[in-house]
């Protein structure tokens, strides 16, 4: 157990018992989500959350009374397991803390409040950066922030076995501890295969197409090049790895699509993929074309250049005549 005092003796209690209930409380912007962060996600009941899984909106507040019952409903299959959990809400109203300490208690696991420690102000100022469904008001979180300063006092005796401020925490190094495990599994240094050219798969594309990545052994599509392939459902996408792009050794993808130059042409036409939204408008029709090269007829630009120079020779010759 860790106690430290400060100068007016009071206890300043940073325990946190595995397993727990750990209840943060402050009110929007007070930084709740980030510091729950720290915790594993299947660890964070977040409320926000469970209304985004009723109604698809994280800020519906019609959708409260709904999204408070599946997280209650899930908090006490955890609580049984005897599972260290985070609830992150904002929990100014003493009714609904009380109704966590006593689930947890049922369960004999011990409560730990959170308080955050931010002030006011920097909390309303944060409200600016959300999108106009997720601010809240600020009067709203002047409001909730009172209630929160105010039920400070009376957590011990609401029945929480440990009260905490956030800042007395130290909760990086577990952050760090998941992105480094993350970083190192994704590089194959704990002993797995790792990603290997899968890295700069995602680095391009991003997460969400990993799983739909198949390299395509012994493919003679793009001149020797290294094919791969997106499939889903009724979908593909064929790609090449280019190991030299502008001969300056840079890597990157090339997209398979239509000829720029000739809609019966059905030989390859490579366009440079440099992000996820390439394959979108590749898929939608929206793909602008002009760093398009068909193996067949090169690119767009090279075709108006002979159509001007088609138009150039009379041209020249009507000059000189
Ligand atoms: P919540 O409404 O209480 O869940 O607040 P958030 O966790 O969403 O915090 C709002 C924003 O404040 C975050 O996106 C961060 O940019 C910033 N923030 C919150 N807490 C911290 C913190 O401890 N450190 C830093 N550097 N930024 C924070
Ligand atoms: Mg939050």
């Amino acid at each position: 157990m860790a106690r430290t005092f400060t100068a007016t003796l009071q206890p300043l209690d940073t325990t946190i018992p595995d397993p727990a209930l750990i209840v943060l409380i402050g009110a929007a912007g007070s930084g709740k989500s980030t510091f729950a962060s720290t915790w594993a996600p299947s660890q964070v009941l977040e409320l926000d959350a469970f209304r985004a899984m009723v109604s698809d909106e994280a800020g519906d507040q019609a959708a409260t009374a709904d999204a408070v019952a599946a997280l209650r409903t899930v908090l006490e299959a955890r609580l049984t397991r005897k599972k260290t959990t985070v609830v992150d809400a904002t929990h100014c109203e003493r009714a609904v803390r009380a109704g966590l300490v006593q689930a947890a208690r049922r369960h004999g696991v011990p409560t730990v409040s959170v308080l955050m420690g931010t002030p006011v102000s920097l909390c309303v100022i944060r409200q600016t950066a959300r999108t106009s469904d997720r601010a809240v008001p600020a009067d709203t979180v002047r409001a909730q922030h009172t209630a929160a300063v105010t039920a400070f006092p009376g957590l011990r005796g609401e029945g929480f076995d440990h009260v905490v401020f956030a800042d007395q925490l130290h909760r990086l190094e577990p952050l760090l501890q998941r992105a480094s495990d993350a970083r190192r599994a994704d590089l194959g240094w704990d002993g797995n295969p790792g990603l290997g050219p899968l890295l700069l798969v995602r680095r391009v594309f991003g997460d969400a197409v990993l799983p739909l990545w198949r390299w395509v052994e012994g493919s003679t599509l793009a001149g020797g090049d290294r094919v791969a392939e997106i499939t889903l459902g009724a979908d593909r996408l064929q790609l090449a790895l280019r190991t030299d792009i502008d001969g300056e050794g840079d890597y990157g993808f090339d997209l398979l699509t239509a000829c720029p130059v000739d809609d019966e042409c059905t030989a390859p036409a490579w366009t440079p993929a440099h992000s996820v939204t390439t394959l979108l408008d590749a898929l939608t029709g929206a793909l602008n074309d002009t760093d398009t090269v068909c193996t067949v007829h090169g690119d767009d630009q090279d075709d108006q250049d002979d159509d001007l120079e088609d138009l150039a020779a009379p041209y020249a010759d009507a000059v000189h005549a």
